[in-house]
């Protein structure tokens, strides 16, 4: 399932613009987790490294998500659930080897490309 269907946010695209630019080449809205079917944003098959840009009120952003804990409801439970999957993508990544980097929607793109730049190289120069 596509994370609430969004994709190419412009926050994304901008992120993908930026390393695209820096001379990075990824796949897009890919696959790679075993048993399960969670697409992520930008894959580095080769540094395993995974990005997801995660939507500030979808994700529960620590700086501007509203609690879901806090909440009662439909809404409240889709959010929980969110953040519940998005840990499980965190533990799935890092048992299978991979580097998961979360990029929020607030967070500045530039900055964040540098940061994704940084660890995909960092991973390279490992091997
Ligand atoms: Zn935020």
């Amino acid at each position: 399932m596509r994370r609430q269907g969004r994709r190419d946010t412009k926050p994304e695209l901008e992120l993908r613009r930026t390393l695209h630019r820096m001379g990075f080449r990824y796949y897009v809205d890919r696959t790679v987790l075993a048993g399960t079917r969670r697409r992520h944003d930008l894959v580095f098959p080769g540094a395993k490294v995974l990005v997801e840009v995660r939507g500030c009120y979808w994700h529960a952003c620590p700086q501007h998500g509203t609690s879901p804990k806090a909440n009662a409801g439909w809404w409240a439970q889709k959010l929980a659930a969110n953040v519940e999957r998005d840990r499980d993508t965190e533990r799935r990544a890092a048992a299978e080897g991979w580097e998961l980097i979360v990029v929020w929607e607030h967070d500045d793109p530039q900055q964040a490309a540098v940061t994704v730049a940084t660890a995909v190289r960092a991973r390279q120069a490992a091997q």
